[in-house]
């Protein structure tokens, strides 16, 4: 494959023209001092593109993990990539712990920093030299390196970095927390930039032919993390139409990039994905929004997919005349007779409520620690004319404060909500390990969604019994002690 790219820029990083104070204050110094230490030292444009993709309020950031941690999590579930990360000895650990603990099992690079490093701009060259000394063809198609809160403060240029080193590509990207706001869209900074860098390379001449993959049907490329079985539920969706799934986005493999940006239709089924669906625009890409959740939801994205794509309406009809009656069957099998919260950071929050209503619950509230997006509207028009209050960038009080009103039949959201919730008696479920565990799209979401949630809602009378029994155990002091022991006592003599 030959490609060309642009004559590297100048890689002779000048500290002079950096004002970098933040090894004094560290990463505890507050998102303001951060952001005004970054732009200091030259990284306005970055800060500007950030908080253009990923716009905050009504307050500054949701409650969640580093958002860092979705970029190192794209880069490492990539074959043939490695990842470095550049950032405080306690974040990267905080991160190689978390990323570990879901299951990666790839080494994190590292190339670590001091005072005098930092200021001198020596941590740039460090970080060219470790991406020079691991650049070797047979073992990466691509290094990522990822500039943390600190190293973004300092104006560490990664953008100066060589596009490509004996044929790896680097891709150099700032993820600072007082920049990003979620890791979820912290998914979406380093998809975005490989896409942006694959569809150079397409434009540049041929390119690598993914593994496994014809391409010789129109194609529908997903973005977003899905569970394993949903893409190939929405394949037999579309299969009426004459329509394939792409490999979907992030992708596993680095020449997956180009059949996905080669697609008939984009469908930004996370919503969140700024930077990706803008490179997909690019490549001349039609996009649609929202998803084929449940009955209503499912007609309309065939729909939309079909039209986008130039389908005659006989094979938009066929396709869903195939998928809508097993929806419907699906949802009418796992009823739900219940209210039930909604919030989590994944994105997909809006299309677990429509599934939830369409079961039959009542949901009152979503919160979403994303952002207002064009690719959630149908699903937040069509939740908001079912009286459903949608909370964008909910944070962890707004969340909790609608639970405490509205006393749900079950709560699903973030970890401590669920925490708070159990401790109220309120059936609690984590939205990460319901939906990631579990398809989410046509018959086969509609059956395990709704039936998960289902059976949930009817452990009620035994939290509220749990509770009673627990009754100040771990709020006081001894005498909660001795509620416990009298209560067991109790149960023994029983
Ligand atoms: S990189 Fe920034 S947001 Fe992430 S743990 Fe470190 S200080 Fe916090």
């Amino acid at each position: 494959m030959a490609i060309e790219f642009e004559p590297e820029a100048p890689t002779v990083f000048d500290p002079s023209a950096q004002t970098p104070k933040t090894d004094a204050a560290g990463c505890h110094a507050g998102a303001d001092v951060m952001n005004d230490a970054a732009r200091k030292a030259g990284k306005s444009e970055v800060l500007d593109g950030l908080a253009a993709d990923y716009p905050k309020g009504p307050h500054d950031q949701p409650q969640s993990m580093c958002p860092a941690f979705g970029s190192l999590r794209v880069g490492l579930r990539m074959r043939r990539t490695a990842t470095i990360l550049s950032g405080s000895a306690c974040c990267v650990y905080g991160l190689t712990f978390t990323s570990h603990f879901y299951g990666a099992r790839r080494t994190v690079g590292y190339v670590p920093f001091n005072s005098e490093t930092l200021v001198t701009g020596q941590l740039y060259e460090d970080i060219r030299n470790a991406v020079t000394e691991m650049a070797n063809p047979d073992e990466y198609d691509a290094i990522v390196v990822i500039n943390l809160c600190v190293p973004t403060a300092s104006g560490i240029p990664l953008d100066r970095l060589p596009a490509q080193i004996n044929g790896v590509r680097v891709i150099g990207i700032d993820v600072p927390g007082f920049g990003v706001p979620t890791h979820a869209e912290a998914k979406d900074v380093l998809t975005g930039a490989m896409l942006r860098y694959a569809r150079t390379e397409i434009e540049a001449g041929p390119v690598a032919r993914p593994r496994n993959f014809d391409g010789s049907k129109p194609t529908v490329t997903m973005i977003g993390e899905l569970f394993p079985v949903d893409p190939m539920g929405v394949g037999a969706m579309l299969e009426p139409m004459g329509m394939v799934v792409a490999p979907q986005l992030p992708s596993r493999e680095w020449r997956d990039l180009y059949a996905a940006l080669d697609c008939q239709v984009a469908a930004a089924v996370h919503p969140f994905y700024t930077a990706s669906v803008r490179e997909f625009e690019r490549a001349g890409r039609p996009v649609v929004g929202s998803a084929p959740v449940g009955l209503d939801g499912t007609a309309a994205w065939l729909e939309s997919v079909g039209k986008a794509a130039g389908i005659p309406d006989k094979k938009i009809d066929a396709a869903k005349a195939k998928a809508l009656p097993a929806i419907k069957a699906a949802l009418a099998d796992n009823p739900i007779k219940a209210t039930v919260t909604v919030s989590g950071y994944e994105g997909s929050e809006l299309l677990v409520a429509r599934l939830l209503i369409e079961a039959g619950a009542k949901v009152p509230y979503v919160g979403t620690a994303c952002p207002k997006t064009p690719w959630s509207d149908p699903d937040r028009e069509w939740l908001e004319a079912k009286g459903v209050h949608i909370q964008y960038r909910a944070s962890l009080e707004q969340d909790l404060a609608a639970m405490q009103d509205i006393r749900p039949d079950l709560a699903i959201g973030t970890t401590p909500l669920v925490q708070k919730g159990k401790e109220l008696g309120i059936p609690s479920l984590y939205f990460t390990n319901m939906v990631s565990a579990r398809p989410l799209f046509g018959p086969a979401g509609a059956s395990s969604m709704s039936g998960i949630v289902a059976a949930q809602t009817r452990g009620k009378d035994r939290f509220a019994s749990m509770v009673d029994f627990f009754e100040g155990v771990g709020t006081g002091g001894k005498n909660a002690g001795h509620n416990l022991a009298r209560r067991n006592t109790q149960v023994a003599e029983g």
